[in-house]
């Protein structure tokens, strides 16, 4: 005979519990994500006093003119390290739960840029690379926490540096009014010519602790998170970010920055 099924009435009422269900259930992993991202961020917060003390105390001890034993140097490297770790780890948890504070001033993008790529030009130059600035004749003024928009930068321009080999060039090209989809931007292009990054690690790269074969990055001193940093300042900045990249031809990161109208 037929085998017969049968199915439970559903009424708008069933439904509508069943999508209830599915909202609360959205709402509580939403708090338990929200919870998480409070919890890395004080936690982080608390490391930086207890770290800042003790390489505060290593570096008296260096001046004061003790014989230091290379233990101890090796210890007061990782101190930085963990440092800068726990500072990016902070900034990024602030950011990913929308708590990071911004200000915003105009800030002429040229002039800022000019300074930075100075502030890398000695590191670039001593690994054997050329690195230089376009830029418009005209000053391109953005609405910019200043800071924040030169940690991008020095995060995009540090991995410039770290992923091409010697010989090769960085370039940064600043573009003013680049229309994307009925919207102005001022477009920022770190432009390297080294490794690369194969085309399907594109997706992954500004996951946090994110980094292309574990091997070719260990020995490079980076904490994995710069790239989600620059993705996360960015878009609090209303802007976005775009790679393009060719392994063993380089890699091209460009940062999209609303134009204001109010300015
Ligand atoms: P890291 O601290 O490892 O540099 P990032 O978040 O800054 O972390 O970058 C993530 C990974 O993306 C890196 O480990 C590296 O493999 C890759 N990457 C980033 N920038 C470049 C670049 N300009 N060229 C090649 N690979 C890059």
């Amino acid at each position: 005979g037929d085998l017969e099924v049968s199915v439970p009435v559903q009424t708008k009422d069933d439904y509508g519990k069943v999508i209830q269900t599915f909202n609360d259930m959205t709402l509580r992993l939403r708090e338990a994500e929200d919870a998480r991202r409070r919890l890395v961020a004080d936690v982080a917060h608390e490391f930086r006093t207890p770290l800042s003390i003790m390489q505060l105390k290593l570096e008296n001890y260096q001046q004061a003119g003790h014989h230091v034993p290379p233990e101890m140097l090796r210890i007061h490297d990782e101190v930085i390290r963990l440092s800068l770790l726990v500072d990016d780890l902070h900034v990024l948890s602030l950011a990913e739960a929308g708590r990071l504070s911004l200000d915003r001033k105009p800030l002429d993008l040229t002039a800022h840029l000019e300074r930075i790529v100075d502030d890398v030009k000695y590191e670039a130059e001593e690994t054997g690379l050329e690195i230089r600035l376009s830029t418009t004749s005209r000053p391109v003024t953005v609405m910019a926490d200043a800071r924040r928009i030169t940690q991008v930068f020095i995060n995009l321009l540090t991995n410039a540096i770290r992923y091409t080999p010697e010989g090769g060039k960085i370039s940064v090209v600043i573009q003013d009014k680049v229309v994307d989809r009925n919207a102005v931007y001022t477009c920022v292009s770190v432009i390297d010519t080294g490794i690369g990054i194969p085309a399907e690690e594109l997706a992954h790269l500004f996951d946090r602790f994110y980094r292309v074969e574990k091997a070719r990055s260990r020995h490079t001193g980076g904490t994995g998170l710069g790239l989600s940093i620059v993705h996360h300042f960015v878009r609090a900045h209303g802007g976005f970010i775009r790679v393009v990249s060719e392994p063993g031809q380089g890699t091209t990161f460009t940062v999209y920055l609303p134009i204001n109208n109010d300015l």
